[in-house]
This record gives structure tokens, sequence and C-alpha cells, in this order.
């Protein structure tokens, strides 16, 4: 045979050769690690630091590095295990079975972006791939060689690397404690509690006539209850950001799917100023991200989750199994941090610092769509056992029956108790604690939400009552007067102005300046104070109104009284 004729046939030969199952997993792992690797690296510099992608959403901060690799070693292990079954079936080389790691991690890293195309990169892709090919089959033997003698390396490196990351967040939270003034003497704790998507006319306290929320009106008889606190938005991003920088929309315009811009101080920073340990716990790991622009101040911020499905859901191809899985019927990957383990959360960081004052911003997020509470609360307010989940947003509903609708808001309700339950938790774990007394606790919410009034579902798309009236309510035994009510129209942007205003700060201190006015004037008679100025939320700028349906519940709103005016 003539040498032209031979090398590819030897080539061929060489193709053929089957790995052993242990090089088969070597292999796996090898490519699994630098995959990860690579891909938490790329999946920080887009989504972390927004370098060609300035949307804030799938969010990721620097635990995605090892995280990303961690996932997709048990990925790649995981496809190696099948292709072991596959090839008894199919009896496929080495370079088939190789070849296909590599086109997994190109797909990886080609798509990881988002700026590419489907078509785009699986073409790029595939040519990357083809590439491999031709060069893996020339060099078989030394590159599996160097696959399995560099393994160990690479899972010291990322087991270095995730120790390094950990190591280091905690060391920079130690600093900044450590950094943090002396605070005032009796300075007391503030609790900022959010709760995410809740209308304040589901609240037994603001008249609804299901028992959906008896731990939160325990809490409205000790509390200055405001009866028309309106949001300064009907969705997350924007809301949030009132409520910590005292700003309106247009003002801190992060009105939009970019974050927070770093013009305006928030109320965190301040907090911080004044010696607190200062700690955000997100449930709504969409908009209150650090991501979104809402880390400054904190020492802490909880947004990265570390369940299982919260490390699939944020790496590429635990992303494309998450969306394939809602296509499935799965009716909510469980991804969602609950108001329980946000709750634990909260304490221990409280007990870690026992002789600091805190600031905790806290957002429960288990009444935002699909409404698919725990059980028994699922099914509390419902003849179904499994009421709801059918309401997701980006979809539209043209067929949404009444009964389906109905379902929904017995969910809805369903998930107020629970998160009702959880606030009373909250509560009984502070007194337990013995910092119930001196603590400033404030329960709010960022917006509310639409079953069909005004023929909407959901929220971010109207600016009616329904979608901006929220519950406010303001305690601090002995300090702020206990079952008052107040039915003035308040704009909840005002309370940066009222937390500093009750803890005694200086407003000629730039660290102190939120516009205001602060709401403590309207009960403390110094203040001279009978109303505030009428609130004005903003439009929301978003193609989200196109989710409607056909009037099923008449309803006729009006936005509140202003007394004084
Ligand atoms: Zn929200």
């Amino acid at each position: 045979m003539s040498t032209t004729l031979q090398q590819p046939v030897q080539k061929l030969a060489t193709a053929r050769q089957q790995l052993s199952a242990g090089k088969l997993f070597a292999v796996a792992a090898w490519f699994g690690l630098v995959a990860g690797l690579i891909e938490g690296c790329g999946l920080l510099a887009v989504y972390g630091y927004g370098l060609w992608n300035r949307f804030i959403r799938p969010g990721v901060s620097v635990e995605i590095v090892w995280i990303s690799a961690l996932f997709d070693f048990v990925l790649f292990l995981c496809i190696a295990a099948m292709m072991l079954v596959a090839r008894r079936m199919f009896r496929l080389p080495a370079a088939a079975l190789v070849t296909g790691f590599a086109l997994i991690t190109f797909g990886d890293w080609v798509s990881l972006t988002g700026r590419i195309s489907s078509l785009g990169a699986a073409s790029l892709t595939l040519g990357l791939t083809a590439v491999f090919y031709r060069w893996f089959v020339r060099h078989e033997r030394p590159v599996i060689a160097f696959f399995k003698t560099s393994l160990p390396a690479f899972m010291a490196f990322t087991v270095l690397v995730a120790a390094s990351i950990q190591g280091g967040l905690r060391l920079q939270r130690e600093r900044a404690i450590a950094a943090l003034p002396p605070a005032a003497k009796n300075a007391p704790n503030v609790v900022f509690l959010v709760i995410d998507t809740l209308r304040a006319d589901h609240l037994s306290s603001y008249g609804y006539n299901r028992p959906t929320s008896p731990h939160i009106d325990q809490l409205a008889q000790q509390s200055v209850v405001f009866d028309n606190a309106i949001s300064s938005a009907p969705w997350t991003l924007p809301a949030h950001a009132s409520l910590l920088t005292g700003r309106l929309p247009h003002e801190h315009l992060a009105v939009g799917d970019e974050p927070l811009h770093t013009h305006f101080p928030n109320l965190a920073e301040a907090m911080r100023s004044r010696g607190y340990t200062t700690a955000a716990f997100s449930g709504n790991d969409y908009y209150f991200t650090r991501r979104a622009g809402f880390g400054r101040g904190f020492v802490y911020f909880d947004d990265y989750y570390y369940s299982l499905a919260d490390t699939i859901s944020r790496t590429f191809w635990g992303r494309v199994f998450v969306h394939f899985s809602d296509h499935l019927g799965l009716k909510e990957f469980p991804v969602r941090q609950r108001a329980e383990q946000i709750k634990n959360q909260v304490f221990s960081w409280i007990d870690r610092y026992p002789d600091k004052p805190f600031f905790v911003f806290i957002n429960f997020n288990d009444l935002h769509d699909p409404y698919l509470p725990p059980q028994p609360w699922r099914g509390k307010f419902s003849a179904e056992r499994e009421p709801g989940g059918v309401i997701r947003q980006g979809n539209a509903y043209p067929q949404l029956t009444p009964a389906q609708l109905q379902g929904e808001m017995d969910s809805y309700d369903g998930a107020l108790a629970y998160t009702d339950d959880q606030v009373g938790s909250l509560l009984a774990g502070l007194r337990k604690r013995g910092r119930a007394q001196n603590t400033l606790f404030i329960l709010v919410a960022d917006h509310g939400e639409c079953f069909g009034d005004h023929s909407l579902l959901e929220h971010r798309n109207a600016l009616y009552r329904e979608l901006v009236h929220v519950p406010l309510m303001i305690s601090w035994p002995g300090k702020v007067p206990a079952g008052l009510r107040l039915d003035g129209a308040v704009s909840t942007d005002s309370l940066p102005a009222t937390v500093l205003d009750l803890l005694g700060a200086s407003s000629s201190n730039p660290q102190n300046n939120f516009p205001g006015p602060s709401l403590a004037g309207l009960w403390n008679p110094a203040g001279n104070q009978r109303s505030c100025p009428i609130p004005s939320p903003r439009w929301p700028s978003t193609n989200f109104f196109r989710k409607a349906i056909p009037p099923t519940r008449a309803h006729c709103s009006r936005l509140p009284r202003v007394s004084g005016s």
C-alpha cells in the first residue's frame, strides 16, 4: 500500500479505538471543569459586569466561576454515563465520544453572550467541532493521556478557585464590619420588609373578606398604618430603586432593564455610615440583586441562593434545561427562594453580630406569579387542591376562563397566607432574641397585581390602583404610635427620609439627603405636617401591556382621596 493511502487508513483505525470507562470519565471530568471555569468567567463578564450585555437578567456574581465549573463537572459525568450505555449499542469510537464533549463545550462558550443568533451559534459550534475532530484524530493518544494526567491539577485548581472566592467574600465582609464606625448608643435595629407583588386590598387589615393575614393584622395593631400608600411604580426595579434612594423613577431612571445608576445615595449607605451592619436578602433574583444596582451600601447581599435549582438556572446548559422543563409541563422550576429560607438567612446574619445594630432589607417574593405557594397554603382558599400555576410572566391568556382566573386568585391568596405566616415567624424570632423591642419595623410592598381588573393580569402594565396601592406599616414599640391609621395619600419613596428622621439623623448631612418628606411628620405633633405631596407613580414604558384578557371582573377603582388638600 502506498504511503498516501496508508495515512488515512491509519487515521481511521485510530479514530475507531475505544475508550475504557475510566478514561471516558476522566475526559468528561476534564471537559466539565474546563468548560465550566471558562463559562463561569464568561458569565461573570457578561451578566455580572455587563460587558457586551447591559441587561440585568440573568444576574450572576463572582461565585458563578466555581459554581459553573461544579455544574458542568457533574453534567459531563452524567453525559459520560449515557455515552457508556450508547457505546454498547453503537460501538462509538473514542474520537466520536471526545468530540461529543467538545461539541457541548463549544456550544456553551459560543452561546453564553446571548449576542449570537441560534443559527449563528449552531453554525459556529459545528465549525469549531469539525476543526477539533480533525485535530483530535491526528493526536488521539497523547491528547487522551494529557486529559488523564492533567485532570488532578484542574480539580485542585477548581477547589482553589472556589475556596479563594468564598474565603475572599467572607474576608471582605468581616473587614467591612470591622471598619464600621461606632453606632449611636441604643440605636434601634431596622427591618425593612418588602412583600413583592402584594396589593393592599388582599390583606384582611385593609378590608379583604378572606382571613389572609392574621400576623400582619396583628402587626398593624402595633403600627402606624397608611391606608393609602402608593408605590412609585407598578413593577419591581423602579419601585425598589425608589424605596432605597427616595427618588422617583424619572429621577433614578431605573425604568427599563438596565441597572440602577449610582447618581443618588441609598438608604443602605446612610445606615452603614451610622454603624449599622447592613444586609439585603432577596427572593426576587430578577430585579432586586447586586447586578440590578442594589448592592451599594450593603455589607452582605443574599441574592445568590446556593440551592441545586439556583445553581442550574444560572449556567448556560442549566438554563437550556430549565427552558425545556417549562415546556414539558413543570409548572415552576424550583428556583424561587421561599420566605422561610430567607427568614432563616436573616436570623443567621443577625445572630452573627449580636452587639451591633442591624439594618436588614428583605424581599419576600412568594406572591409573584406563577402563584405556587407550598401546601397546605396553595389550596387554603380553594375547593381544588392545586389551584393556580397557569399565569406566568411573558405569556398571553386569551382563553383564560373565569374559573381559572378564580383559581389563580385563590392560589395568590394562599401565597399571601404563607407569607403572612413567615412574617409572624420573623417577628416571633426577633422577640425570642430580645431584639423586637428596639426594632423599627417597616412592612411595605413594591407594587400590586391585577386579576382581570381593567382586563389586565399581573403587573408592570398600568397605573391602576390595584397595581400601585400597597400596604405600609411602621412600628417601633414606644416610639411610633400603635394602631394609628392615616388615610392621607403618601408615596413609598418617602421611606428613606422617614427612617433617618426617626433615627434622629441630621438632614444637613449630605449622606442623609433623601427628599422625603418624612412620614413621621404626619403623626408627630412637632412635625406640624398635615399631608404629603400627591403621589406620582410612573407609567411603565414596557410591552407588558399586551398581557390582557377579556373583561371578567367589573371593577371601578379610583386613586385615593388626598386628605388635607
Ligand atoms: Zn416586584
